[in-house]
């Protein structure tokens, strides 16, 4: 193989993909999807895809800002050599700070060509194994009675755990959950999240007072900045804790894991910035001997394939929550990730396994840097 090939070229879309129904949590409601797609092209012609899934409020970005700062990262790959990815990502890195989903949509498009060329998956690359991955579905806030019909629903549908999106008050939030448990019955997993919702007085009281209701673990009670709260928190909690918008990068990881601030580390590739950030996250959690999970914003299935490919690697991610297929009212991925009721299967082809539907990339507004025609 001749490691002289460059990349000619990176494609930037922008596409929006509709919720089959709006879902709220603690930071706000959302409506659809704003995401973007990288293509990277080699001088060989091989391509590889990534995806950013921007949340105004979580990662800072907007679909907009997203789409001008790849156009600046892209210009930095131009007669680069994708093979060298860590390399690659530094580029990244020293360049711009924050702006973590649309590093991860470069960092997965590098991967999926990285595969793609050595003609082996993901999984494979990242030595895993193709192993059926179990996903948890979240519900989303709304009255006590509508959450506890739509845990009903779910779990008609196949699904053996629910992530209950809570954060408002202790009363409404301790019926939330007492209307669920009378509905579904104890031995379905409960996971909640609570997305800073609470302050430290109110997510101690909210978590002792939920304890009844046998939950699995909180993921981020208190402000994403208080991580001296959250170690508060947890201390306090009768529930376990995860770091989720207190956790983009490895950094975050060292500082949550030396002050004992949480019990698990909530990765997302889109906080970050990818899967070779993720991987580093997850070796700190293995040197603290914390449990980490895997989720996910509101990816399509190509990005979400990404994500079980990491998950299929690593034994120590042990919870998922790559459900946000579920919510999407179009699905235009080719390939990628089948779900079979709560079990993920991986695709057994080289990189992602998973490409987007041709007619509808045609269809979307993008902006080309460098030359793809090879
Ligand atoms: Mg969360």
């Amino acid at each position: 193989m001749t490691n002289s090939v460059f990349i000619s070229g990176v494609e930037i879309y922008k596409f929006d993909i509709p919720f089959t129904k709006p879902i709220k949590v603690a930071l706000g409601t959302f409506h659809h999807a704003p995401n973007i797609l990288v293509r990277i092209i080699s001088d060989d012609g091989l391509d590889g895809l990534g995806e950013s899934s921007p949340i105004w409020s979580i990662t800072g970005e907007t679909q907009e800002t997203a789409f001008q700062a790849g156009q600046a990262l892209a210009q930095l790959w131009l007669h680069k050599n994708p093979l060298e990815t860590a390399e690659r990502m530094k580029d990244l890195e020293e360049f711009l700070i924050h702006n973590s989903s649309i590093k991860c949509a470069f960092d997965m498009a590098l991967f999926d060509w990285v595969g793609k060329r050595l003609g082996i998956p993901l999984y494979a690359l990242l030595g895993g194994i193709r192993r059926p991955l179990i996903t948890d579905i979240t519900l989303g806030i709304a009255s006590p009675q509508e959450m506890a019909s739509e845990a009903r629903e779910r779990i008609a549908q196949g699904f053996s755990s629910l992530k209950i999106k809570l954060g408002t008050t202790v009363e409404e939030d301790v019926a939330r959950m007492c209307a669920i448990r009378r509905e579904i019955g104890k031995d379905v997993i409960l996971r909640i999240d609570a997305n800073q919702g609470w302050d430290c007085p109110t997510a101690i009281a909210a978590l002792r007072a939920l304890a009844p209701f046998k939950i699995e673990y909180c993921e981020q009670p208190v402000a994403r900045w208080n991580l001296a709260g959250l170690k508060q928190v947890q201390e306090a909690s009768p529930i376990p804790i995860a770091a989720d918008e207190s956790l983009f990068d490895h950094h975050d990881a060292f500082s949550l894991a030396s002050l004992g601030a949480c019990d698990y580390f909530n990765i997302k590739l889109a906080k970050s910035g990818g899967i070779q950030n993720a991987l580093k996250i997850n070796a700190v959690a293995e040197a603290s001997g914390i449990r980490c999970m895997l989720g996910c914003m509101f990816e399509t299935r190509l990005a979400l394939t990404a994500a079980a490919h990491l998950a299929a690697a690593r034994p120590n991610i042990v919870f998922l929550d790559l459900d946000s297929a579920f919510f999407l009212a179009e699905d235009p991925i080719l390939g990628g990730l089948i779900y079979e009721k709560e079990t993920i299967l991986l695709p057994d082809l080289p990189g992602l396994g998973a490409a987007i539907q041709p007619d509808y990339l045609a269809g979307l507004d993008h902006v080309t840097i460098g030359n793809t025609n090879n």
